[in-house]
C-alpha cells in the first residue's frame, strides 16, 4: 500500500505540494491528473525518494520514504518524466548498471535483462547508443529500468509523453497486464489514458486534491451526464420542445441541426424513461436516440477551473 498524510513541499515561498494525504492498494492503478505547476511531479519525485518532503509523511509498503528509505525505494520502480538515461551508453550497458544497483546477480539478473527486453521489445536496439534511439524505444528503456526489479509499487511519470498512437497503446497494455500484484500510479494529461488504464483519478490543481473516485464516477459530474438527444426522422414536432421541457428533472432543452434535440437532466438524473414514454405517447418518428455518459475532459475542466476562479479571487 502506499499511504501519505498531509504531504506538502515548498520550493522558497511556492507551496508545489500542499498537504495530499490519499492511500492506493494492491491492484490498483491510480491516475493523476492536473494541469501544469499542479505539483503532479514533484509528488512523485517524493514518493520516489528524489526529493524531501517539506513536511507530511509517504509510507510506501509500510517503509516511510524519509525514515526508511532504503527499504521504501526497494518496493519503488520509476519513470521519471522524461525518461532520462545515460545517452552515451546502450540499452544494454545501462540495464545491466541498473540491475547492479538493484542488486540482481548471475542467473537471476540474466533472467530479468532478458524478461524485460523481451517484455518491451527491445531486442533490435539492444546495441545502440540511448541518444540515437527513437522517442518510443527511449521512453520503453525507461520502462525497463524501472520494472527490472520487479517492483511491487510503480511510479510512472507521464509514461506516454510524446509516443506515437500504436506505442501509447503498447505501453497502455503493458501497465494494464501488470497492474493485478502492483501498486501503480501514473501521471498524465491525457484523460483518454484514465480511461484506458486507470481505475481511480486524482485531480489535482496547485497541490491540492480537488477529486478522488473512479473515471466512472468522475464522468458522473459533467452538466452532460444522462443528457438525452433525440433525432426525429424529419423535422422536429412543433411541441416536441415544450413538452419535452415540461418534463419532471429537465434542465433545459436545446435544438440541434439535423432536426435533433438534446435535453439536459437536472442533477444528472436519468431521462430516458420519460423521454421514451412521451415520444411513444405523442406518436413521434424518432430516427435515433442517445444518452451521454458525460466526459471526462468537460469534468476536468469544470473543476479545475472552478479552482482556478478561486485562485483569482484569493
Ligand atoms: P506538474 O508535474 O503537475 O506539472 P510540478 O510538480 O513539476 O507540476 O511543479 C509544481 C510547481 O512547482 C510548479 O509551479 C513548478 O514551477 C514548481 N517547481 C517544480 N520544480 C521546482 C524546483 N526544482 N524549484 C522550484 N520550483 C519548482
Amino acid at each position: 500500500m502506499i499511504e501519505t498524510e498531509r504531504l506538502t513541499k515548498r520550493y522558497g515561498n511556492l507551496l508545489a505540494v500542499d498537504q495530499l494525504s490519499f492511500t492506493v492498494g494492491q491492484g490498483e492503478v491510480l491516475g493523476f491528473l492536473g494541469p501544469n505547476g499542479a505539483g503532479k511531479s514533484t509528488t512523485m519525485k517524493m514518493l520516489a525518494g528524489f526529493l524531501s518532503p517539506t513536511s507530511g509523511t509517504a509510507r510506501i509498503c509500510g517503509f516511510d520514504v524519509e525514515k526508511d528509505p532504503v527499504q521504501a525505494k526497494r518496493q519503488i520502480g520509476y519513470l521519471p518524466e522524461g525518461a532520462p538515461a545515460y545517452g552515451e551508453m546502450t540499452p544494454r550497458k545501462f540495464l545491466e548498471f541498473i540491475a547492479d544497483i538493484r542488486d540482481l546477480r548471475g542467473q537471476e539478473k540474466r533472467r530479468r535483462l532478458d524478461q524485460v527486453i523481451d517484455t518491451l521489445h527491445l531486442e533490435p536496439v539492444m546495441e545502440q547508443p540511448v541518444d540515437n534511439l527513437s522517442k518510443g524505444y527511449k521512453r520503453r528503456v525507461g520502462l525497463a529500468q524501472a520494472i527490472i526489479h520487479d517492483p511491487r509499487v510503480l511510479i510512472l511519470d507521464e509514461p506516454t509523453d510524446g509516443l506515437d498512437p500504436n506505442q501509447k497503446h503498447e505501453v497502455r497494455s503493458l501497465i494494464r497486464d501488470m497492474a493485478a500484484d502492483k501498486i501503480i500510479i501514473i501521471s498524465t494529461h491525457i484523460l483518454e489514458e484514465v480511461h484506458a488504464v486507470c481505475h481511480r483519478a486524482i485531480i489535482i490543481a496547485r497541490g491540492r486534491i480537488l477529486a478522488d473516485d473512479t473515471p466512472e464516477a468522475l464522468e458522473a459530474r459533467s452538466e452532460r451526464h444522462n443528457a438525452v438527444t433525440l433525432r426525429f426522422a424529419e423535422a422536429a414536432p412543433d411541441d416536441a420542445v415544450t413538452a419535452l421541457r415540461a418534463l419532471d428533472g429537465v434542465a433545459s432543452v436545446g435544438s440541434g441541426d439535423d432536426h435533433s434535440v438534446t435535453i439536459l437532466p437536472a442533477g444528472g438524473g436519468s431521462l430516458l424513461p420519460a423521454v421514451g414514454r412521451l415520444a411513444l405517447e405523442r406518436g413521434w418518428q424518432v430516427a435515433e436516440l442517445q444518452v451521454e455518459q458525460g466526459q471526462l475532459d468537460t469534468v476536468f475542466r469544470q473543476i479545475t477551473t472552478a479552482d482556478a476562479g478561486e485562485e483569482a479571487r484569493t
